[in-house]
């Protein structure tokens, strides 16, 4: 069990209309592809990627969609939160390295710290940041050289960003392929990097209420790993041997619920 800390938000970003980034004041040691448990008392705690990370601070980045994270949209620099962790696996880093990471709407959140520590290693990164439409695509500024993909074309490439990667990936032949956003595109960026023998790496999201392992809400068929502990973070192999992967996930009462 991990203790909880509190820590004041430094400032608050507007990424775009459904999504802000909060920066938190503190040394959190997290590795890329890790997340933390965010507790608002008297509301909830629920778990959040770390999208960015210096030695004195860091940022989780979220999109609004029920009752805690429009509780959180209402925080301003000078509130506090509690938060938990790091908790769970991350992301494998490599050196001076070809690698492509695959980003879909909000997946780009843990990304953007996989990113930062990936350049910092001298890699050559090929950004695939790919969503719905304009509004939903995270770090345009932040990450310019990224090759941008929307469903409506108001930005970039018009359609997926698994289009654009599975086009130049033979070219590109990177050591590794990272992928976080919904299981649909994380599916076929599995199945791409299968087809090339590229190892690959996506981080799953299953419904979590502890965070580190005690509660079993977020264990996947048929193995039972829990995502928490042994993911968030897993291998596209290891994907092979989860019936649930792109088929369907457990809603808060355990129910299957179809993508
Ligand atoms: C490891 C991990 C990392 C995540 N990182 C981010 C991130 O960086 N940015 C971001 O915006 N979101 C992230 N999420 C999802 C985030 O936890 C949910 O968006 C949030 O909990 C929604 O809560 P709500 O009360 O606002 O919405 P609700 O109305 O309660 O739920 C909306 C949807 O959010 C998902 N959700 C709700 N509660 C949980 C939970 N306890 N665990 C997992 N999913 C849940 C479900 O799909 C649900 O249908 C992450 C989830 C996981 C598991």
């Amino acid at each position: 069990m991990s203790e909880i800390k509190v820590y004041k938000i430094r400032k608050v970003k507007d990424e775009t209309p459904f999504m802000k980034t909060f920066t938190f004041v503190g040394d959190l040691g997290a590795k890329p592809g890790q997340f933390v448990m965010v507790w608002i008392p008297g509301v909830d705690q629920k778990p959040f990627g770390i999208s960015r990370q210096t030695k004195n601070e860091f940022d989780v980045s979220v999109l609004v969609r029920g009752k805690f994270t429009k509780a959180m949209f209402k925080l301003e620099a000078g509130d506090k939160c509690g938060i938990s962790g790091p908790f769970g696996t991350s992301f494998s880093l490599v050196k001076n390295k070809k690698v492509a990471v695959v980003g879909g709407g909000c997946g780009m959140a843990p990304l953007g710290f996989l990113i930062d520590e990936l350049k910092k290693n001298k890699c050559k990164v090929t950004i695939y940041n790919g969503a719905r439409s304009i509004d939903n695509v995270m770090f345009v500024n932040r990450f310019k050289d990224s090759q941008f993909c929307t469903g409506d074309a108001t930005l970039g490439h018009e359609g997926y960003a698994t289009d654009l990667l599975e086009g130049q990936i033979g070219k590109l032949n990177p050591v590794m392929v990272y992928s976080c956003g919904p299981e649909m595109m994380m599916q076929v960026v599995c199945e791409i990097c299968s087809e090339n023998k590229v190892p690959c790496e996506v981080s799953m999201e299953r419904y979590m209420k502890c965070g580190f392992g005690v509660c079993g809400q977020c264990v996947m068929d048929p193995l039972g790993i829990r995502m928490c502990t042994e993911g968030p973070v897993i291998s596209c192999e290891l994907t092979k041997k989860l019936a649930e992967f792109g088929n369907y996930y457990r809603d808060k009462s355990g129910k299957k619920v179809n993508f």
